[in-house]
């Protein structure tokens, strides 16, 4: 009876005691399963090119398992953006990754001329380190000259280097930027004769046996077969016509039209270059993703491992044949396989609910301007060639000189200062001449100087974009904005690289482990990434991101 008694008063007192501290004990089960619900594999799906309106355009196309699932199952960021310049593959993954923009980061481009040795520089290249598993130079590669670091080196530092990162992609810097500086492997493709995954001394001096394996078992010359189009052509109907005008043509073909036998055609083509100009350079990119899961025991453990996994097919194809070819609806609907094929194996070997995935692009593409010419679309192509001369005569005209300006590229003037001193003249009085000449080239929009990019702070339109973009120690004296869907590149193929819409909203969907069901249309940033994946696994922020959490997508906030 004594017994019984007190029970009953210890019951009473718990359930006050519950009542008492609702709020306090709600918040305290809340921090405890927040850090229990720590995922054991963070995936980070960076697909190449992949415009906003590559989702909705062929939803209809895609199958339950791959983007449908993503978008059922997660948290779609509609109205998703970036927020700089230039959208290129470099910059893109680095901002997604380190929650910032160029003007922090430092990958400016893809490749830009370095003011202090007076050359041109990759975003990854790195001639200190060594290739592992090529004789080529593809491997002398490294994420040396990004500057500030990645949510998966925050994971690193947080879990004491026992959280594992990984990252991989057909193109060198796709893997290297996102993975970080302190990852344990980075993979990409080397094409030409070889056809091979490839990594540098930066990690390792051997490919471990598992990539050895993937390699000597013709699992890549397996994709040298026809290509047509996965369901009959006449039910793409959310492409132009296969025949057109807009399209690049593969060497030895005469048309840019299904089918397409890579065997015949692999020779004219530089051999495996070819492959990652169709949908098998994703195919490519799943069937080794799905061996690194077992190959490097990505989220084996409760330790938190991060796996970058970048698809650039996508990319290969729009600049080839264009954002409204057949070719890249088909693309797409085989990407939505390979998505499904990499979903069920992170399924079967993490465990479905214990990963967490986002997906998104580093950048979307411009529809061919030829192709919006023919609608009566403003748009145009740029000749740099007779561009460059009408500034070059305009420099010798005003300042009898032929060598004030350095190099011109990623759409920035680099100025040459030894000879501005020379010539006792003022830097800030040469750009804006140059700004006030350029401004009357045809299709140039706007100019703005690197004095007024240092010394006013901008809050919207396309200069926070450029500011955003603008790094004080790398980037050019003058930079020129071009009309919308002018660009400097081939009569056929899209490209990218503007802060237009068409360059700038990407997909944004986030699925799995700590993540809510739901959508919005209220706009997000590219940067706001890596502080989200942070405030998951409750780790600090990158040290540059200025990019905010979104508070929407996260399950326990
Ligand atoms: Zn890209
Ligand atoms: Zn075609
Ligand atoms: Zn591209």
């Amino acid at each position: 009876m004594k017994k019984i008694l007190s029970l009953i008063f210890l019951l009473i007192c718990s359930y006050s005691c519950i009542k008492q501290n609702n709020t306090e004990l709600n918040a305290e089960v809340q921090d405890h399963e927040a850090y229990v619900l720590r995922p054991k594999l963070v995936v980070g799906i960076v697909i190449d090119q992949m415009r906003y309106d590559y989702l909705t355009r062929f939803y209809s196309k895609y199958g339950d398992g791959g983007f449908k699932r993503l978008v059922k199952e997660g948290f779609n960021c509609k109205n998703n953006h970036y927020n700089y310049v230039p959208t290129y593959t470099g910059p893109g993954h680095t901002s997604i990754y380190t929650g910032t923009t160029p003007k922090y980061h430092g990958i400016i481009s893809n490749e830009w001329y370095d003011k202090e040795i007076k050359n041109t520089v990759y975003c990854a290249g790195d001639s200190t380190v060594q290739s592992v598993g090529t004789l080529s130079a593809a491997g002398q590669m490294s994420p040396h000259r990004m500057l500030t670091t990645t949510f998966a080196d925050e994971n690193r530092l947080f879990t004491q280097m026992r959280g594992k990162t990984v990252g991989i992609s057909i193109k060198d810097r796709g893997a290297i930027l996102p993975a970080g500086h302190t990852a344990n492997a980075a993979y990409w493709f080397y094409g030409e004769q070889e056809g091979l995954w490839i990594t540098s001394t930066f990690y390792t001096n051997e490919l471990p046996d598992w990539v050895d394996e993937f390699n000597n078992s013709n699992k890549v010359e397996s994709y040298f077969k026809v290509w047509n189009t996965l369901y009959d052509i006449k039910t793409y109907t959310e492409s132009g016509s296969d025949l057109n005008n807009f399209e690049g043509i593969y060497n030895g073909k005469e048309t840019a039209t299904f089918p397409y036998d890579l065997m015949t055609l692999k020779d004219k083509n530089r051999n495996f270059e070819i492959l990652k100009v169709t949908p098998y350079g994703n195919s490519i990119t799943t069937d080794f993703a799905i061996a690194a899961l077992d190959g490097e025991e990505l989220g084996q453990d409760n330790t938190t491992d991060v796996f970058t996994v970048s698809f650039s097919s996508t990319d290969y194809v729009g600049h080839y044949f264009g954002v409204n070819s057949k070719e890249i609806e088909d693309t797409y609907i085989r990407m939505d396989k390979d998505l499904e094929r990499l979903l069920n194996a992170l399924d079967s070997k993490v465990g479905e609910g214990e990963y967490t995935v986002f997906l998104t692009a580093d950048h979307g593409a411009v529809n061919v301007p030829s192709y919006l010419q023919s609608l009566k679309i403003p748009s145009g192509y740029i000749n740099s060639v007779t561009s460059r001369q009408q500034l070059n005569d305009f420099m010798f005209k005003t300042f009898k000189s032929k060598n004030l300006i350095e190099n011109v590229s990623n759409n920035q003037v680099f100025l040459n200062k030894e000879a501005i001193t020379q010539l006792r003249l003022n830097v800030k009085e040469v750009q804006e001449a140059i700004a006030n000449e350029l401004i009357n080239h045809e299709f140039v929009d706007k100019v703005y100087t690197a004095s007024a990019m240092s010394s006013t702070s901008f809050n919207h339109g396309v200069e926070l974009l450029l500011q955003n973009g603008f790094n004080q120690k790398r980037s050019g004296d003058v930079l020129v904005v071009y009309d919308p869907a002018v660009i400097s590149y081939s009569k056929t193929g899209s490209t990218h690289g503007s802060a237009l819409n068409y360059d700038t909203h990407v997909p944004l969907i986030f699925f799995g482990k700590g993540i809510n069901h739901g959508s919005t249309v209220q706009k997000t940033y590219i940067t706001d990434i890596a502080p989200t994946i942070s405030s998951l696994l409750g780790i600090s922020f990158p040290n540059g991101a200025t990019g905010k959490p979104l508070e929407k997508v996260l399950r326990y906030n």
